[in-house]
């Protein structure tokens, strides 16, 4: 029988189940692209309940338990004394979050033995030190696709509240005042602007798409070239590297994943080459930018915006100056844990579980690691040797 510990982010402050402002979420049919949603046997929870918390379990614990297995789950992730530490030790599969991450270092992976599969409930497993996973030969795997949409939408959201100067605008309007001159003295629209994004996949793509109807100018930076149709059909302008779209645009939206190609790529020469005023959105991973370039040049003047809902470490301390820095529109990571993303990474990780369990093959498209390699997803994503223990 497996053990498997799981690390949630915690219950909401007002207790558990909250009260849910709506009764259903929308039946999707596919992925775009075809890919198929989740094929668990069943589910025990409501799509549309919070199942990411503690108490939410991923909905797995009816399942588990009945075929013999136990389930721990917890918020406890930091530090040798921590519940995730000591459950570990002896941990066949450890599930855990990006929002939340329980970091599997390569430390963390020396102690304990017994453990075969990580699983990221959601997408982005650079919270796993993939060469201790190679190495070790432990099966890395998350839910392709499961909320690459509910990231676009956010980046999206977040492009748009920064160029139009939303959230101080709601600010002026929540705390009694009528300030239009200071509301509009640092908004702009996005239309006729140049928009580009960095990396063109799941969530690039769908972040282009999102963003055509709005007579911007697009751009992107990809390992791989997209095909001439889509390129044509979305107005694309292809560039080689990052280097040189910045300089080509108004606002960066980034979708890269981590790796050793990808960490500390906005720093401080790459941010001075944008022009003055630029603003960059990151709902990939915060060790993408450099933490302080960002805050300099938001305090110069060189970036008008940053906004994004990933940050290093997860939770960041209460005194991140990312918390306070000027023209920030930040979130907690929230952007791929709505409700409706929930439902599907909550469903992706039962599918996977079942097939683990079972000994049938997980589906390739969920792949990072397996057999000792890079696999799958996995494969074409992220390099090895990335340094990822310590993201
Ligand atoms: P995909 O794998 O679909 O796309 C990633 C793309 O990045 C691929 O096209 C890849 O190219 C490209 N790429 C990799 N390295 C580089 C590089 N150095 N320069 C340019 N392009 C590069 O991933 P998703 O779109 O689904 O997700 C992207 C990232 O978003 C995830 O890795 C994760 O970190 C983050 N994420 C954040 C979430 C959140 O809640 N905020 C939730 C989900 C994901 P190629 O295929 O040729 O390798």
């Amino acid at each position: 029988m497996a053990k498997i510990v799981c690390v949630l982010y915690p219950d909401p402050i007002d207790g558990f189940p909250p009260e849910y402002a709506r009764d259903t979420i929308p039946v999707l049919n596919s992925y775009p692209g075809g890919q198929t949603l989740p094929t668990p046997s069943s589910l025990d929870f409501r799509p549309g309940d919070l199942v990411g918390c503690v108490s939410g379990e991923l909905g797995l614990r009816k399942f588990l338990e009945e075929r013999g297995h136990t389930l721990v789950v917890t918020s406890d992730k930091e530090g040798p004394d921590s519940i995730f530490d000591r459950e570990l030790a002896d941990a066949d599969v450890v599930i855990s979050q990006p929002f939340w991450p329980a970091y599997l270092t390569a430390e963390r992976i020396a102690r304990a033995p017994k453990l075969k599969l990580a699983l990221t409930a959601g997408i982005g497993s650079d919270h796993v030190d993939l060469d201790a996973a190679i190495a070790r030969d432990i099966t890395v795997a998350e839910e392709t696709y499961s909320n690459s949409i509910s990231v676009a939408e956010h980046a999206v959201m977040q492009i748009l509240a920064l160029v139009r100067n939303y959230l101080p605008s709601h600010q002026w309007a929540a705390q009694g005042g009528w300030n239009i001159a200071d509301c509009v003295s640092h908004a702009y629209d996005i239309e006729g602007m140049d928009v580009g994004v960095i990396a063109a996949g799941r969530i690039g793509q769908a972040v282009l798409r999102r963003l055509a109807p709005f007579d911007v100018r697009l751009h992107y930076t990809d390992k791989r070239r997209l095909s001439p149709e889509l390129e044509q059909e979305l107005g694309l302008t292809f560039h080689p590297d990052a280097r040189s779209l910045a300089r080509a645009v108004d606002v960066v939206s980034i979708h890269a994943p981590l790796h050793p190609e990808t960490r500390n790529l906005f720093n401080e020469e790459l941010i001075g080459s944008m022009r003055r005023g630029s603003y960059i959105v990151n709902t990939a991973r915060a060790q993408i930018v450099d933490r302080d370039a960002v805050v300099a040049a938001l305090e110069s003047g060189q970036l008008a915006g940053y906004a994004g809902d990933v940050w290093y470490p997860q939770p960041p301390a209460a005194d991140h100056p990312w918390r306070t820095m000027p023209y920030n529109g930040m979130t907690p990571h929230v952007s791929g844990t709505t409700l409706s993303a929930q439902a599907r990474y909550a469903a992706g990780t039962r599918e996977i579980l079942e097939a683990w369990l079972d000994g049938k093959p997980i589906r390739d498209e969920y792949l990072i690691v397996d057999g000792g390699k890079l696999a799958g997803a996995g494969a074409v994503a992220y390099t090895a040797s990335q340094d990822a223990g310590n993201s």
